[in-house]
This record gives structure tokens, C-alpha cells and sequence, in this order.
């Protein structure tokens, strides 16, 4: 699939529901209204979907969510779509969590052929874990990531970088990250959806941050890449990766590889862009898939340059309406 700018689309990420066991601040508002669960795609109509996308030269699968260990039977689902992974069809498949549920988890995951995973952590400080996340306990993320790494996984912190939050605990997260193994990447918060506070106090330029880290650390700029928009540096002194993720202040869509379908069979082409395209009436129209591809083909064909995210006093409404646990970060 190549988008109107040349692009390949080659990575799809599949928001596999839109519930989730916490209600991050800076998120979710901490009384979401969640879809009606029959207005989900079922679990078979989920397989069909990521299918069709792998056979239209999808190589990369990222399961999201909200939290997609909270979906009922998501073992089946990751079960089903593993086949592709070992005919080869599919080079990986992976997934975003917040490590809640990953002590239960994680072992079949690996028997999966599930390698890589990315955890979503802000703070190694368990009060203000429960803040952040509302409704977290620190101590099962930590056992979940105990699970995952014990399991033969490969884990990846993900923090969004949050002003007066976890600003000056960062180079701690970093030294405690790189000293079990894993990257750290921080991600800058981006405008979607209504939330309870006003995201201008949260917003942590990482271009900031990153100058802040450098009279702590070395940062030596490496290609390393992921398949995602992080960008990574070295640190010669803790001997690990920091990726960063800078929506906000640099984006990276001119190497935009990547499409995300929602729990409903929405496809949206670019996260910050409210364009989208259904696919679950093509996939309930037929039992073939000949609707479907030419719905997708027509729907890359629409795919957007890039996302114009700000975040200030005049800008200080989201750029989509829609949250991060639609489509997923
Ligand atoms: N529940 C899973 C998790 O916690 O990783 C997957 C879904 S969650 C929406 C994916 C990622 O998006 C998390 O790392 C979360 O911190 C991040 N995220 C959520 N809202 C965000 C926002 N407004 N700006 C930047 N990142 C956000």
C-alpha cells in the first residue's frame, strides 16, 4: 500500500477496545463514556480486518487500546493473528499496554511469538502513579513487567513527559530503565480529546527536557529505529537508549509508515487528523474481500500529509475530539 506522498503503509496499529482499567489524567476525563459493547467488532470480524491488511502487505501489528488486556478473550485474538507470524506473512506483532494485566499474561504472549513490548510508565513513584493513573496500583505494573521480562520479552518504557509531573524524576527513570535493559522513550502530550485539566499546564516541550538531560547525561544521536516516530539517542553512561516522540514540537510525518483501525472498524488514516474511513460496512456487506480492499485502497489513497498538534493559551482546545484510547497511541 503506497499513500498518496509515496509513503508505504506497512504498520498497522489496531485499538482493540476502547475501555481501560485506568483513567490517566492526562488521557481520559475520569468519567468516560465508553462504546456500547455491541457496537464493537467481534473478535472474528477483528482477525478478518488485521487479515486483510497483512495480505495488502502489512508487516508490523501493534495491538492498543484503551487497554487491550482488558478485552475479553484478547489471548484468542493475539492466538488467531499469530498464524501470520509463523508463515511469515506478518514480521511482527506486538502490543501496547499499561502492564496491568501482563503478570497473567505475558508467558503466553511470548509463546505467541509476541518479542517486543511497550510499557506505558510516567513514574517509578507509587503515590504519584496512583495520581496520574487514577486508578493504577504501581506494584502489579512492576510485576507485570517482571512477568514479561522473565518470559523472554522485550520491554520498552513509554512516558509521556508531564511538566511539574515527572520532569525531574526523568534521568531516575532513565538509570533505573537502562539498568534492567530496557529503553526509555517520552512522548510529548498531544491535544485529543476533552480531559479534566487544561493540558498548557501539562505540556513539556521534549526539545526542553532534552537540554535538561544533557547536563546529566551524554546523548549521542543514533539511527536506531523502531518501525515507530521515536528517535533515539545513546547514552554512553548508563549504556541504554532514550527514544523521544515529538508530535508537538517536530513531527516526523514525512516517514509516516502507519494506519490505526479502532474497535468499531474505523480506519484512521493519521492520528491527528479526524479524517476516516469505515470499514466494518465493506466487512459486513460480504463474506469476501473484495469491498473491504477497495475500501482500504480508497482510504490510503486519502491519507494526509501530517498533523499540526498545538498546545497554548489560544490553542487550548484538542486538535481531534476524539481520545487516545480511540485509536490508540
Ligand atoms: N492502555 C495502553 C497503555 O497504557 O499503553 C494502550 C493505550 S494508551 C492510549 C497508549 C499510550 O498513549 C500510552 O503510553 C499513553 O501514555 C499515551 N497517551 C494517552 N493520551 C495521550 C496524550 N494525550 N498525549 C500523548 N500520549 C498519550
Amino acid at each position: 500500500m503506497i499513500d498518496p506522498f509515496g509513503r508505504t503503509i506497512n504498520y498497522l496499529r489496531v485499538s482493540v477496545t476502547d475501555r481501560c482499567d485506568f483513567r490517566c489524567t492526562y488521557c481520559m476525563s475520569e468519567h468516560m463514556t465508553f462504546l456500547p459493547k455491541k457496537e464493537l467488532l467481534t473478535l472474528e470480524e477483528l482477525d478478518r480486518l488485521c487479515t486483510a491488511f497483512i495480505e495488502k502487505g502489512v508487516k508490523r501489528l501493534r495491538l492498543t487500546g484503551g487497554e487491550p488486556l482488558v478485552r475479553k478473550n484478547i489471548m484468542h485474538l493475539i492466538s488467531e493473528i499469530s498464524r501470520h507470524l509463523r508463515s511469515g506473512a506478518l514480521d511482527e506483532l506486538t502490543l501496547t499496554t499499561n502492564g496491568s494485566q501482563l503478570a497473567r499474561f505475558a508467558h503466553e504472549l511470548a509463546d505467541l511469538g509476541v518479542k517486543r513490548i511497550n510499557v506505558s510508565l510516567d513514574t517509578l513513584d507509587a503515590a504519584k502513579f496512583k495520581a496520574i493513573t487514577r486508578w493504577g496500583d504501581l506494584g502489579r505494573v512492576m510485576e507485570g513487567i517482571d512477568a514479561a521480562q522473565d518470559a523472554g520479552i522485550k520491554v520498552k518504557l513509554n512516558a509521556v513527559a508531564l511538566k511539574d509531573f515527572n520532569d525531574l524524576e526523568i534521568p531516575h527513570m532513565i538509570r533505573w530503565a537502562h539498568g534492567r535493559g530496557m529503553d526509555l522513550t517520552l512522548i510529548e502530550t498531544m491535544p485529543m480529546g476533552e480531559i479534566d485539566l487544561d493540558r498548557t499546564d501539562q505540556y513539556l516541550p521534549l526539545s526542553l527536557l532534552r537540554t535538561r538531560l544533557r547536563e546529566e547525561f551524554t546523548l549521542n544521536d543514533i539511527p536506531y529505529k523502531t518501525g515507530g516516530p521515536a528517535r533515539y539517542v545513546e547514552i554512553p553512561e548508563t549504556g541504554g537508549r532514550v527514544g523521544f516522540i515529538t508530535p508537538m514540537t517536530h513531527n516526523f510525518c514525512e516517514s509516516c509508515n502507519r494506519v490505526r483501525l479502532t474497535c468499531t472498524g474505523t480506519l484512521y488514516m493519521c492520528l491527528g487528523q479526524e479524517d476516516a474511513a469505515d470499514l466494518r460496512a465493506p466487512l459486513r456487506a460480504s463474506e469476501g474481500n473484495e469491498l473491504l480492499s477497495n475500501a482500504i485502497d480508497e482510504a490510503i489513497g486519502r491519507k494526509p500529509k501530517g498533523h499540526d498538534f498545538i498546545i497554548d493559551r489560544r490553542h487550548n482546545r484538542p486538535a481531534v475530539s476524539r481520545h487516545m484510547s480511540v485509536t490508540g497511541g
